[in-house]
């Protein structure tokens, strides 16, 4: 049954709509039949995930969808290590469900709210050289089409499911998604402080010889409190609380559990998240791994001398290259790195200064993040396009996924 009307708005704020129909299904039988009735009426349709993305993507004026009720494992082949999820279930209850039954994901984000077909449709990713993106994990979805059937994808179309795995929700209502996991592990988390300068020296040995580095560069002492990051002066290498990284390792164990200060070894989802706050409107670009270093250099620089009231630190982090059409890391090992505006501030011109520098090395940005692009952008910086675009067009001619701000892009 859908409600009408009503206002929805993301977690952080910044993106609103007001909506014609709202719906919650508690089957995808029942979800099949909403979007058949709303598109049969002329309505456009999104679904929300838990509202974690900064950019319009969840919006709509038409039905405005919530899997919170299509939530849990349906199936866990245990041979082949797979499980099927119901869409909205969010990262955190996935990771609970695999610990009692001795599995993990291969990898995740640095937060689990976010609900797992909301999280996989943009490309979330964690860190790691050698690997993908969360949306990499996927070997089978159902998508919802706009008359209301079922479009079952596995791997035995790679093309498919390559056109799927990223696709911002506008190949249609994923319903349930089969997950490749792993036995379950492990992790050992150490974190300490350096300046940037012994950060950059060490980067490629960090990233080589450890399952996940990543860091986060603090221009002032203040940043660390805009990303709630912990004090690590006891095991810092450097006396300096301005332009310094804060750098983590982690790295899978057989060690028992144990938890100090800067260094913690527990089940692997228990690892992944930290604590942020809706302080913050991220922007986040993938650029090829080869070009890091400079481009973080650079924008290092124009912080410290263009923009040093803009003080949330610079994340950065690694992701392998995977198959997604229209994934941030298409063909391509990437770092990722991101800035953030502080909300009620004008923070556009420094947004747009990031985002001409790392224009410049063929980065590709976050869906679910801030970013510059326009059609144009994407047909040059996405071999593959071009056919999505075309795959889009042919399950949905009518454009009844899209909204504005994706009609901009992919319509
Ligand atoms: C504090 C914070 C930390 C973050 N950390 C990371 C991180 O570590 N790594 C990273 O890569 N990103 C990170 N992000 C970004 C975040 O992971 C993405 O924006 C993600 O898409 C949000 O998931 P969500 O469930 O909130 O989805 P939403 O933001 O609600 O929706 C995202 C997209 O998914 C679509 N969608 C949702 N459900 C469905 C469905 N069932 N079928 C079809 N389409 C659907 C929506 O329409 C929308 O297009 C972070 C964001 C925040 C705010």
């Amino acid at each position: 049954m859908m409600e009408s009307g009503g206002h929805w708005r993301n977690w952080v704020g910044n993106q609103s709509c007001i909506v014609r129909h709202r719906g919650a299904p508690d089957s995808e039988a029942a979800l099949a039949e909403m979007v058949r009735e709303a598109t049969s009426n002329g309505l456009n349709v999104r679904c929300a995930g838990s509202g974690h993305s900064f950019t319009p993507v969840a919006l709509t004026s038409g039905l405005h969808l919530t899997l919170s009720g299509l939530q849990g494992i349906s199936h866990i082949d245990t041979a082949r290590k797979r499980i099927s999820v119901h869409a909205g279930t969010t990262i955190n209850t996935l990771g609970k469900a695999l610990k009692r039954s001795g599995l993990s994901m291969i990898n995740q984000g640095d937060i689990d709210s976010q609900a797992l077909a909301g999280a996989l449709t943009t490309g979330t990713h964690g860190t790691g050289l050698t690997l993908g993106n969360m949306a990499s994990q996927i070997v089978g979805m159902r998508l919802v089409q706009p008359d209301g059937s079922i479009l079952a994808i596995d791997d035995s179309e790679p093309d498919m499911l390559n056109a799927a795995r990223v696709s911002i929700g506008m190949l249609g209502v994923i319903s349930e998604i089969t997950l490749q996991v792993m036995d379950s592990y492990n992790l050992h988390e150490k974190l300490w402080r350096c300046t940037f300068d012994e950060c950059m020296e060490q980067h490629d040995d960090l990233a080589a010889n450890h399952r996940h580095f990543g860091f986060f560069w603090c221009p002032v002492p203040e940043s660390r409190h805009c990303y709630c990051l912990p004090d690590t002066s006891s095991v810092s290498t450097t006396t300096s609380l301005s332009d310094v990284c804060e750098m983590k390792t982690i790295d899978i164990t057989d060690a028992p559990p144990m938890e100090s200060a800067f260094e913690k070894i527990a089940y692997s989802s228990e690892i992944y998240p930290i604590e942020y706050v809706p302080n913050f409107h991220e922007l986040e670009y993938a650029v090829p791994v080869k070009y890091g270093k400079q481009a973080c250099t650079e924008v290092r620089k124009l912080m410290l001398e263009k923009h040093p009231t803009c003080i949330y630190p610079i994340e950065y982090r690694f992701t392998a290259g995977d198959g997604g059409w229209i994934s941030p890391f298409f063909e391509q090992d990437s770092i990722t790195l991101s800035v953030s505006g502080q909300p009620g501030t004008d923070y556009w011109n420094y947004l747009k200064d990031v985002d001409d520098i790392l224009r410049q090395f063929g980065s590709r940005p976050h869906w679910g993040k801030l970013h510059f692009l326009g059609s144009e952008d994407v047909t040059a910086l996405y071999p593959r396009a071009g056919d999505f675009r075309a795959l889009r067009n042919k399950l949905d001619p009518e454009g009844r996924f899209l909204n504005d701000h994706l009609k901009q892009l992919f319509g």
